[in-house]
Formats: structure tokens, C-alpha cells, sequence
């Protein structure tokens, strides 16, 4: 919105500063601290839960060293006494919670005001980080606010007192009351009946929610808690409709934008290719290439998301997508997310493909085209061949790392971006990718971490989506089974059973969560539902390093060729190492995650992840994929030394029990923080989404989404919808662009 063009009446209401209406003392913090500048701001800063009045909360659940308030009763106040070797004195109290028995000490300094509210009795919201000193709790100096309370009143039990108290999301300088004092005036000073709506008047009255004034109200200062309730209802379903509705724009707008169509030609490399393949495509493949077939032979750019577990050819479908564009003269880039994986893809592409990626080289097809592999740790003369290839449009399909995006790769005519396992490739970096082309390239994101409908439709809510259910046939099943370090004939048992391997002419592999050269592995995050973590740091984790050095004094591994593979080796020995290891040179490769991705040696039979309860599910479930490819069965043995029934050993049980990717991932997401999934834990630990939560609110999401879509269909730049539209500029502070923009 350009600051010039007035405000409609309402919006200038929400645009007003909190300085207009309340004095700058009340306002600066609020700003300062809290980001909260002006009305809309502040009437969108929804108390997080409410405190019954009735029920306290148990002191013990109080987290430690956090930022909360708590509601509580004094108990009895200690003496003032003066401070020893300094001046001032400092004044003790207890409180408790309904129990009566667990108590909280709370001390002040110099705080007569304390001395004189605080008396036995007095029911009180204190606010403060609580510590814990020799087995007492304790709460220093804290922010606090009486509160009316029945008890205290008698027959006169004030009204008010039964109200739910709210509990805003606060700092250590700003208490929720604090807050709770700004939003009062800021509600008696606006009109909040003038205040535009950005739901739809039929959508309100379908859901039949309050209205957007009487909302405000009772989500800030509610009576009953059934009010809260409804407002929350209200404003959840108002979030979605808000982002469902900023994705469909968004979609909207790519589909109307203009791309070349790459319609392909009946005799050129895809049908080559087609009729030399050595087996036949799923029946999933050739619907999802029948989809993309059509998609790239659109004026308009093609921006799908292709799902499928490991293994469920996803590759081989992104490659006839990438032929079909270079028998339209176009060039395809294929970015993988590390060395190993795009240096895998080079090969195995250039390996299918045959004679058709010898163009222009003896014994070449002769419309045949070149791969080229482009990463950051090529020789310069390599490096300087391949820049000159994908400028010049000889290569015909450009693999690479991240080093595609550098500022003098230059394409031809780049047709088509294909990245593989997107999670790990930011916004910015594939709208670098999309910069390199003239008109917008068609979009392919590959992904083998499935994801739960809802999630799809939150996070890649403006990509088409596909899916690949089924395996290709053949592919033998994957057993996976959980060894507990508690019986100790379990170590002796992998060992001879990855000996049994070995000896029919099978490899092994052997995951450890550390490479043991002081670092923290790769990148190998301990999963965020793992509370009992810092307890537990103290147990030496499986390093590669010294696993190499333990198995190769392993008397049941005696002869065999044993490797070490993990991030922190050059690149060269690391392509080396997983060369031989492809090449059947080597028969044990001990890693970290770095194989966690696409990594293709069917000879694999065997994996063996040590200390496995220190890997998220989806991770697991990834890493497994990467033995029983060939034909072969495959065995995953998942090590724990954590005892049956611990709550990080049951997803070991829960990746265990099952094969099925999507109910993994649901499994896992229940799991997992929110703030993970859509990630925007990196950009500073909260979740994006405000009231709704992806899994819980299915209902809600698909609802949004067909309302926003139908509301998009009609009205696609939302001029029927100002309300609509200004509360999607709203929500899209920076954080939420990026979050929109992802996939
Ligand atoms: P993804 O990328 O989904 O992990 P790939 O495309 O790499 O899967 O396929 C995995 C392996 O299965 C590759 O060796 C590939 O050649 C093979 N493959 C792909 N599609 C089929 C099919 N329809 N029938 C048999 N093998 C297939
Ligand atoms: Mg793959």
C-alpha cells in the first residue's frame, strides 16, 4: 500500500499509533520490546491462554528460567531484614497454588509497595523467570498485579473477579497486564464497529462467528470463557482464510504469468529414451509425466511439487520432464544439495541416458545432448568448461550444488529448475535460479520427505502437488528392527550378521550421529522432541571416527574394507570414498548423515544406524531408504542404548512399525514443534502461524483454501476485498513472505 493513497475509514483506524491514544510511557515498551506500534498491531497481540480464576496453576508445572505469569495466593510474608554488606533491604514471601503445598518463595528488594500489598491472603498474577536454588523455587524481584478476588470481598464478590484473566505473550519487560492495561484503553478509545472486516459477510454468517468488534472484545476482555472461545474460533478461521487467500493470489498470479512452451517432438531424446528404458514406468509415473507433459507445453510456467518416498522414481520422471524441454531447444538444471547427491545425479543421468547425452561426440546419437555437472569444488578448468557449455546451451542438462546459483553461471535458454529435496534450498535461492532464465522457467520441486495433506496445503499452499504412491516393482521390502544396548548379544549379533552380508557379496552401511573430530556431525540436528537431551549429552555418542577404528578390530568383520564418509572430508576424497563404495570396493562405509539423501548403491543390503534415537523419524525413515533399492531385501537394525518404553526410544518403535512414509510423517509431526515444520525456527523461534496449528485445524485450512480460491477466481486482485487484502499485507511481515514463499 503506498503511503500516499489515504487510508479507506477503519484501516486508518488499525494504522493509528498506539502514542495517539495512550501516554508514551504505556506505548514505548510495547514498541520497544514487544514490536507493537500501532492498534492493529496490538488488537492482533492475542492473549496466548486464560487464567481461570478458580484453578491455579500447579507451581511445579511452572517451566524454569522462562518468562511466565503465574497466578498465585500469598501464603505468608517474612520479615523485612536489611541486605547484608549493602544498604537496601530485601523481603521474602510465599504463595502457593490450589494444592496449598507446593509453594513458590518470592523475594523483593527495597520494595515497600510490596510489603503492603503482598499480605496472606491476596490472590496475585506475578510475572519473572523462575529459578530453582537448593531444591526451593524461587522468583526474584518480579513484576506482579493483585487481583479482586472473591474470597477477599465476601458476599460482594466483585463480577469481575470471575472473569478468565488473559495472558499475553510477554518479555521480562513488559508483563501481560501491562499489556492487558494498553488493550483496554485502546478498546475504549476506538470505535471498533468501523473497523472493515476481511471476512466475507457470507462467510461470517456461514460460520456464523461474532462480529469483528464484538470479537476484539471478547478475545481481549472476555466474561466467560466461552467467549474467548468463539472469538478464537473467529480469528483462527480468519487467519486461514487470510493466508489460504494469499496463496491463491499467489498462485494466481504464476499461473498467469507467461513461459515458453515446451511442447517436445514426437522423435526427439524423450522418445528415445522411452523405448530404451529397461523397465516400465509405474503406473504413478506416467500419470504425474502425463501431468507434467501437459504443464511444460503451457504458455504459462509449470510449479509443481512432486512427492514420493525414496526409491519411488521421482528422478526418472524429472528426467523425461527435463528431455522434453530440450527437444524444444530449452535446457534443464537440476539442483541437488550437496556434492555427493549432485554428483550422483550426474552420473546416474548420464548413465541412463546412454548415448543420448553424448551429443555431439563419437559414437553419440546424434541429436543426442550433454549432462554437466557444476559444483563448487571442480578443478577451474573444469569449472570453466562447464560454464562455457551451459552458456553456450551444449549442455542440455546442468547438475549442480548451490554453485549454480553464482553470478557468472549464464544459461542459453533455461527452461526448466528441478530441485531435488527442496527442504534444504532457501527462497532466495531458487528465485536466484529463476533470475538466470528470460521468461519464468517451469518449476519442479522434488521432495521424498512426504507431506501430511494439510501441511501441503499451508506450506506449498501455491504449488500444484503430486504424488507418487507406489514403489516400482521389485523393490524388494526393507525389515527394520530395533537393537537395545541392554542385551548385550545384540552388538555381537549385527556385526556377524553384517559378516553374512558381506560374505554373499552385499555392503554395509553403518550411520553414527558424530564424525568425532570435535564438531556436532552434520548438520544431524537432535530432534526437537527431545526434552531430556542436556541430561543425556554427557553419553559418548557414536563417532565415525572411532567406530572405523572399533570395527576394524571387530574380529567378525576381520578382512573387510571399511570407510569412513562424513562432511568434514574434502570433497574430493569424499566423492573417492562413495565412488568406491558404488563401485563394490568397499564393503562397510561408515558415515554420518550425508547419505541421508538420494544416494543410489543397490548392491546395499544392510544399515546399521548407531545410537538411532538421536535421528527425528522422518530422518530414519530417509536414511533406511538407502538399502533394498536393488532388488535386494534390505535390513535396517536402529541401535539404542535407551531402556524400552522411553519416550525417544517409541519412535524407533513407531519407525519400526511401519514402511508407510506418510503415516511417518504424521507421526512425526505430532512430535515435532510446529515452528519446525514450516520452518521458521531459524528465523528467530516462533511459529509463523499465529492461531492455527497445521494438523489439528485440517478442517479449518481446507475449508479456507476453497473460499479463498473461489473469492481469487472472481476477484484476483481482491478490489471487492479491501479488507481482505490490507489484512494480507498484514500478515505478511518479512517472516511470513519467506514462509509463503518457500517450496
Ligand atoms: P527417487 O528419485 O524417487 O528416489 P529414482 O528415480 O532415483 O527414485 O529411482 C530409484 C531407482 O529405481 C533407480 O535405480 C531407477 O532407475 C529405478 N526405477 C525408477 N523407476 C522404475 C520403474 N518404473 N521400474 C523399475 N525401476 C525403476
Ligand atoms: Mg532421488
Amino acid at each position: 500500500m503506498s503511503a500516499a493513497s489515504p487510508l479507506p475509514e477503519g484501516l486508518a483506524e488499525l494504522a493509528l499509533p498506539l502514542e495517539r491514544l495512550v501516554s508514551p510511557k504505556s506505548a514505548g515498551p510495547l514498541k520497544k520490546h514487544l514490536g507493537l506500534g500501532t492498534v492493529g498491531e496490538l488488537l492482533n497481540h492475542f492473549p496466548r491462554r486464560y487464567l481461570n480464576r478458580g484453578e491455579l496453576m500447579p507451581i511445579e508445572q511452572v517451566p524454569l528460567n522462562e518468562d511466565v505469569t503465574i497466578m498465585a495466593r500469598v501464603l505468608s510474608a517474612g520479615d523485612r531484614r536489611p541486605m547484608r554488606g549493602r544498604k537496601g533491604h530485601i523481603q521474602d514471601f510465599v504463595v502457593t497454588d490450589d494444592s496449598g503445598i507446593s509453594t513458590l518463595k518470592v523475594t523483593f528488594f527495597n520494595n515497600f509497595g510490596a510489603q503492603s500489598q503482598l499480605k496472606p491472603g491476596v490472590l496475585a498474577l506475578f510475572s519473572g523467570k523462575v529459578t530453582l536454588y537448593q531444591r526451593q523455587r524461587n522468583l526474584t524481584s518480579p513484576d506482579y498485579e493483585l487481583l479482586p478476588d472473591d474470597e477477599l470481598s465476601g458476599q460482594e464478590a466483585d463480577f469481575k473477579a470471575q472473569r478468565p484473566v488473559p495472558v499475553y505473550p510477554a518479555t521480562a519487560k513488559v508483563s501481560s497486564w501491562r499489556i492487558e492495561k494498553v488493550v483496554a484503553a485502546v478498546l475504549d478509545a476506538v470505535d471498533l464497529d468501523v473497523l472493515p472486516d476481511p471476512l466475507p459477510a457470507e462467510i461470517a454468517a456461514r460460520e456464523r462467528v461474532p462480529s469483528l468488534a464484538e470479537s476484539y472484545r471478547q478475545i481481549h476482555q472476555p466474561m466467560l470463557a466461552e467467549e474467548w472461545q468463539r472469538a478464537r474460533d473467529r480469528f483462527r478461521f480468519q487467519e486461514a482464510l487470510v493466508l489460504q487467500t494469499a496463496l491463491a493470489r499467489r498462485r494466481f498470479q504464476a499461473a498467469a504469468e507467461e513461459a515458453t512452451a515446451r511442447r517436445g517432438s514426437a522423435e526427439g531424446l524423450l522418445a528415445r529414451f522411452d523405448s530404451a528404458l529397461p523397465f516400465t514406468l509405474t503406473n504413478g509415473q506416467q500419470e504425474v509425466g502425463a501431468v507434467l507433459a501437459g504443464e511444460l507445453a503451457a504458455h504459462h510456467p509449470m510449479n509443481r511439487l512432486l512427492q514420493g518416498e525414496v526409491g519411488s522414481g521421482k528422478t526418472v520422471v524429472a528426467l523425461r520432464a527435463m528431455l522434453q524441454v530440450i527437444d524444444s531447444g530449452g535446457q534443464a538444471a537440476l539442483l541437488a544439495p550437496t556434492e555427493v547427491l549432485a554428483a550422483q545425479h550426474y552420473e546416474s543421468i548420464r548413465s541412463i541416458l546412454g548415448p543420448l547425452a553424448e551429443g555431439g561426440m563419437l559414437g553419440g546419437f546424434d541429436g543426442g545432448t550433454q549432462v554437466t555437472l557444476l559444483t563448487g569444488s571442480q578443478s577451474a578448468a573444469a569449472r570453466k568448461r562447464a560454464l562455457l557449455d551451459t552458456a553456450s546451451g551444449t549442455a542440455g542438462i546442468v547438475v549442480g550444488t548451490h554453485a549454480l546459483l553464482s553470478d557468472n553461471v549464464q544459461f542459453f535458454d533455461l527452461g526448466l529448475i528441478v530441485v531435488d529435496e527442496q527442504h534444504r534450498f532457501g527462497v532466495e535461492q531458487r528465485d536466484l535460479l529463476r533470475s538466470k532464465a528470460v521468461k519464468p522457467p517451469h518449476l519442479l520441486v522434488m521432495t521424498a520427505t512426504p507431506i501430511p495433506r494439510t501441511v501441503a496445503m499451508t506450506v506449498f499452499g501455491d504449488l500444484e502437488t503430486s504424488t507418487l504412491r507406489e514403489l516400482p516393482a521389485g523393490r524388494a521390502p526393507i525389515s527394520t528392527h530395533i537393537a537395545g544396548l541392554e542385551n548385550p548379544r545384540w552388538v555381537q549379533r549385527i556385526w556377524a550378521r553384517a559378516r553374512e552380508e558381506i560374505d554373499a557379496g552385499h555392503q554395509v552401511y553403518v550411520v553414527c550421529p558424530k564424525i568425532g573430530t570435535d564438531d556436532d556431525g552434520d548438520g544431524s540436528l537432535p530432534p526437537a522432541d527431545e526434552p531430556s537431551l542436556s541430561a543425556r549429552a554427557s553419553r559418548e555418542l557414536a563417532e565415525v571416527t572411532a567406530v572405523v577404528e572399533q570395527l576394524n578390530l571387530e574380529r567378525a568383520l576381520a578382512g573387510t574394507r571399511i570407510e569412513a564418509l562424513h562432511g568434514k572430508l574434502d570433497p574430493t576424497a569424499k566423492a573417492e570414498t562413495m565412488a568406491a563404495f558404488a563401485a563394490g570396493d568397499v564393503d562397510v562405509l561408515v558415515s554420518t548423515t550425508v547419505i541421508e539423501v538420494g544416494v543410489d548403491v543397490p548392491n546395499a543390503t544392510l544399515m546399521v544406524i548407531l545410537d538411532a534415537d538421536r535421528f527425528g523419524i522422518s530422518q530414519l525413515h530417509q536414511l533406511r531408504g538407502r538399502v533394498g533399492r536393488g532388488g535386494l531385501p534390505g535390513t535396517c537394525v536402529l541401535v539404542t542404548a535407551l531402556e524400552p518404553g522411553h519416550p525417544s526410544r517409541r519412535r524407533l518403535d513407531a519407525v519400526a512399525a511401519t514402511t508407510d512414509g506418510f503415516v511417518l510423517s504424521q507421526e512425526d509431526l505430532k512430535l515435532r514443534r510446529e515452528g519446525d515444520i514450516l520452518g521458521a525456527s531459524q528465523s528467530g523461534g516462533r511459529s509463523t502461524l499465529r492461531l492455527l496449528r497445521a494438523l489439528q485445524h485440517e478442517d479449518i485450512i481446507a475449508q479456507a483454501r476453497e473460499d479463498a480460491w473461489a473469492i481469487v477466481e472472481k476477484d484476483s486482485y481482491l478490489l471487492d476485498h479491501p479488507a481482505l487484502d490490507a489484512a494480507i499485507e498484514g500478515y505478511l511481515n518479512p517472516d511470513n513472505e519467506a514462509f509463503l514463499e518457500r517450496g
